[in-house]
């Protein structure tokens, strides 16, 4: 975690009260902002919580599919918790999403954050609601600035798609593209498939790839940044 940085739940302070969009206020538990290393130099980032995810107040936790993720940054060296350990935590801890510090995953170099912060029970996020959201979101990536973001899902790797590549949206399917490096501007893209519908050899695909096509090589581009 960056030296100057006190917590990793919401790292950067954003409103835990927002109400840009009414119906998602009205029926959400908590806002569910990013979690993690404000340094890091890869952004998980997924399209809204899951319900384990608002009790926890963690991203990517709080049930099966969160501990997918959690192992993934475990076997990366990202996590040094068990995956399983925010959905412990939140047994006793219903009100308090970010409380449970001792178990909070301890998360380094990376960081997990959504496309909307609020989980409507019954759809998704509309687009409106998603460009509501999308100040959070852009303040992060401009804050974190990381070279590789792992967009999870066809809905977050289109999002993407928009801003930071020349591709057309259309043309990107995240089943064709886990475990794939795409090449954007100021950042490379490591499609996943969400991890409800990840199978185990495609998590263990996919951790293959960050091992021995991204790690194995320099993908820090010219950001000024310092090796850590
Ligand atoms: S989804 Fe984002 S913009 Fe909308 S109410 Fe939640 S935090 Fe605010």
């Amino acid at each position: 975690m960056d030296a100057h940085q006190d917590t990793l739940a919401n790292p950067f302070s954003m409103d835990e009260d927002c109400r840009n969009c009414p119906a998602l206020a009205d029926c959400r538990e908590h806002v569910v902002h990013g979690y993690g290393d404000a340094g890091g130099e890869f952004v998980f980032l997924g399209e809204a919580p899951s319900a384990g995810a608002e009790a926890t107040g963690v991203p990517f936790t709080g049930d099966a599919a969160g501990e997918r993720i959690q192992r993934i940054l475990g076997e990366l060296g990202f996590s040094r918790s068990a995956p399983d350990v925010a959905e412990r935590s939140s047994a006793g801890n219903q009100n308090s999403p970010s409380s449970g510090d001792v178990s909070e995953p301890d998360i380094q170099n990376a960081y997990l954050t959504y496309l909307s912060r609020c989980r409507h029970p019954e759809r998704t996020a509309s687009d409106d609601e998603v460009r509501n959201c999308e100040p959070f979101l852009n303040a992060e990536l401009r804050m974190i600035n990381p070279e590789i973001i792992v967009p999870i899902g066809d809905r977050v790797l289109r999002e993407l798609a928009v801003e930071y590549t020349t591709r057309a949206p259309d043309s990107f399917d995240a089943a064709a593209e886990h475990a794939t490096t795409v090449r954007g501007r100021g950042f490379e893209l490591v499609p996943m498939i969400p991890p409800a519908e990840q199978t185990d050899a495609q998590e263990a695909e996919f951790v293959e790839h960050v091992k021995e096509n991204v790690f194995s090589r320099d993908y820090r581009q010219t950001k000024g940044r310092q090796s850590r």
